[in-house]
């Protein structure tokens, strides 16, 4: 019997309690009994997203809520902008590009962040963007977008701030209401611990305001009238019965642990991730300024198959890592910290990436991967 170590960054590893909700018999969604979950669901959900705005609940992966930010807020020849530095940046582009919105994109290289400056000298040249789509973490670099200082400036004008926290939310900090983000779209999969199915989708005022206009089609995705159910304790279509029903196990035990804490224990988890990596002669992809604390991209050494060390870490041994993707395919593995997941987690996927890495001929002191991170888990 095989251990299964999900060290990826979607989906992540399940605590006991959100496995135990998912195997309990199926009950009818338009009952009392599901509207009192829906509730309990929204307003938990709102602590996490630390908002006091409308926060729906779609059934899809995370990318359904980022079409439905997209259909919803805009209309076909809108301008916005997009951040073209790493896979999921890249996804703004191609939704906005799918209803013929005019996405000016701005390319930064894989392993940076887009910084507030950059967009503003956009916004400045641009007088008619209507939405700022940014990523929180680029899982697919390992970094993390300074959201605040986005905020600040795209709040001062006519735009809105359209975050993608698929991954992070839950992980990372993320002050929606703080930091002026009208849309934040999430998904269930990651950094809230359940398994895939749900995404969620918060909306400000300005956020609605804009909807009013949009006149690209949508029906599946249509956030009025999610919001038209919601109103009734509701949704339009069929939910995830089962996946929501375990979200309130995974919010209990996020509240129970507060955010604060979750974030610093996730801190400490990259922290003492990137120690070992020092430790065994490698490099990372994302830059110090920006590397994110929900997923570590660790460079490989010239000659080591990225690909190959990520399937010998699952199927002998069990341990799955994520590989990279694009570009930096075969060259970098990512390592997730988010999830039900702590340092004994972590010790056990770097002995296992040493052994991998040894057997492959990389030229280290075994043992010091896993050394460097005892000591920093062990002192900070
Ligand atoms: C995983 C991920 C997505 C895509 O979510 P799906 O659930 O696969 O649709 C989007 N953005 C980011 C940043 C992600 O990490």
């Amino acid at each position: 019997m095989k251990r299964n170590l999900l060290l990826t960054p979607g989906p992540t590893q399940l605590p006991a309690p959100v496995c135990e909700a998912l195997g309990r018999p199926i009950i009818h969604h338009r009952t009392p009994q599901f509207q009192a979950i829906l509730k309990e669901a929204v307003d938990g959900l709102k602590h996490i997203f630390q908002t006091k705005n409308d926060v729906l609940i779609l059934t899809s992966s995370g990318t359904g809520g980022m079409e439905a930010a997209v259909c919803n807020l805009l209309s076909p020849k809108d301008q916005a902008i997009t951040v073209d530095g790493g896979k999921f940046g890249e996804r703004w582009t191609e939704l906005c590009q799918a209803y013929g919105v005019d996405a000016k994109v701005l390319k930064i290289k894989w392993g940076q962040a887009p910084t507030a400056a950059q967009i503003k000298q956009i916004l400045d040249e641009e007088k008619n963007i209507k939405a700022v789509f940014v990523t929180l973490v680029e899982t697919s670099t390992g970094v993390t977008t300074d959201i605040k200082a986005i905020g600040e400036v795209v709040k001062k004008t006519n735009a809105v701030l359209v975050v993608d926290a698929i991954s992070g939310l839950g992980a990372v900090d993320l002050q929606t209401d703080n930091w002026g983000v009208d849309v934040v779209v999430a998904g269930s999969q990651k950094g809230l611990m359940l398994p895939p199915g749900l995404a969620f989708v918060s909306v400000s005022s300005k956020a609605w305001a804009l909807m009013e206009k949009s006149t690209n089609p949508k029906y599946y995705f249509n956030l009025k009238e999610a919001k038209k159910a919601a109103e009734k304790t509701d949704t339009p279509f069929t939910p995830a019965i089962g996946i929501v029903i375990a979200l309130n196990e995974s919010i209990k035990l996020m509240k129970a642990a507060g955010l604060e804490k979750l974030f610093s224990h996730y801190a400490r988890l990259a922290k003492g991730t990137r120690a070992a990596a020092q430790a065994l002669g490698l490099s990372l992809l994302a830059e110090d300024s920006c590397i994110s604390n929900a997923v570590t991209p660790i460079n490989l050494p010239v000659g080591i198959d990225g690909e190959k060390l990520a399937k010998i870490m699952r199927d002998t041994h069990g341990i799955t890592v994520a590989g990279g993707q694009d570009a930096v395919k075969g060259k970098i593995i990512r390592i997730s910290h988010m999830g039900c997941l702590d340092e004994y987690d972590m010790l056990t996927g770097i002995a296992c990436l040493e052994k991998v890495l040894h057997e492959m001929g990389h030229k280290f002191q075994l043992g010091a991967g896993v050394a460097a991170a005892q000591k920093f888990f062990n002192t900070k």
